[in-house]
């Protein structure tokens, strides 16, 4: 294999089951969002830029469970969780519960730049897009005609859906400086309780970065994944290892300690190398090395690693 050379840039589309999918569908979908993130690396632009970047087309992209086609909660509304992190002197922006927003991961790198504050939920984030100039949009314009489908059955049904979320999205990158930065963001997991929040927009749990070591998103089980900080592990385990092997070791921990692990990793070295992970049966995957070499895998093989 290759040595790691920067900038490189890896991004997932959620650890789950992922049965009775169009797998072409979702492959491109990775696939899409690593090249547009890489073209801004390629360009020059920052880790930031290429994560927001490959995280905005995750969100508009139906299959995936973040921005549009979002689950709904039980009570048939969007409420989604995003979270940016900059290696640059540990710093975030997170945003939680937000339901009027197009694209969450943008109001959280807001919340980074813009305000002196690194976390905002609610109605109170949602004012505060409205304020830093993104525009505020009905609810019902996140959801789509399939969810929408679901949420109607289930409320004939009263039976819950099965199973773990199958869409988080999250990107992970590290730009020709030598800067990391990741982006998580969520519809949370189906069916969920209003108000609840899981993992992703929790620094160090969904996702975390290190100028130092590298930069992380989770996806899985939040209420598994928040209680390990999942990704500070696996980013303070980038040393003298590659990402591939501190993906590895962190994922091994948290199955130790964890029971019925259900979660997945993908992690940037700021060497440029690459790591991905997960327990469950797929996550679907796309990266691109520092020479354009593209790839997309529905499952990530236990090897992995650039
Ligand atoms: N981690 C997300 C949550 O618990 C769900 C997922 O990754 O599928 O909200």
């Amino acid at each position: 294999m290759a040595q790691p050379s920067r900038p490189a840039l890896i991004v997932h589309g959620g650890a789950g089951n992922w049965t009775n999918f169009d797998e072409a569908a979702v492959l491109n979908g990775v696939r899409a969002a690593a090249l547009a993130g890489w073209e801004i690396l390629r360009a020059g632009g920052s880790a930031i830029e290429a994560v927001e970047e490959a995280a905005i087309l995750l969100e508009d992209d139906p299959l995936f469970d973040a921005g549009y086609g979002s689950f709904v909660n039980l009570e048939g509304e969007v409420e989604m969780d995003a979270l940016i992190t900059d290696g640059r002197g540990i710093r975030f922006g997170a945003v939680a519960a937000v339901r009027r927003v197009r694209h969450a991961i943008t109001l959280a790198r807001l919340v980074m730049t813009r305000t002196e504050n690194c976390f905002f939920a609610g109605d109170g984030a949602d004012q505060l897009a409205a304020e830093l100039g993104l525009s505020l949009i009905p609810n019902i314009d996140l959801v789509t005609e399939k969810e929408f489908a679901l949420f109607r059955q289930r409320e004939a049904d009263r039976l819950p859906r099965a199973g773990l979320g199958t869409g988080t999205i999250g990107a992970a990158a590290v730009d020709s400086a030598g800067h990391v930065a990741s982006a998580t963001s969520t519809g949370g997991t189906p069916d969920k309780r209003k108000g609840r929040v899981g993992d992703s927009p929790i620094f160090g749990a969904g996702g975390y970065a290190d100028d130092a070591h590298g930069a992380a998103s989770a996806t899985g089980r939040g209420e598994q994944i928040m209680r390990f900080f999942l990704c500070k592990e696996a980013v303070d385990a980038v040393r003298g290892i590659s990402a591939a092997q501190a993906a590895q070791a962190a994922m091994q921990s948290f199955a130790a300690r964890v029971p019925s692990p259900e979660a997945g990793l993908i992690l940037a070295g700021a060497d440029g190398s690459l790591g991905a992970v997960h327990t469950t049966p797929a996550m679907p995957t796309a990266w691109v090395t520092a020479d354009g070499q593209v790839g997309a895998v529905m499952q990530v093989p236990p090897d992995f690693g650039i």
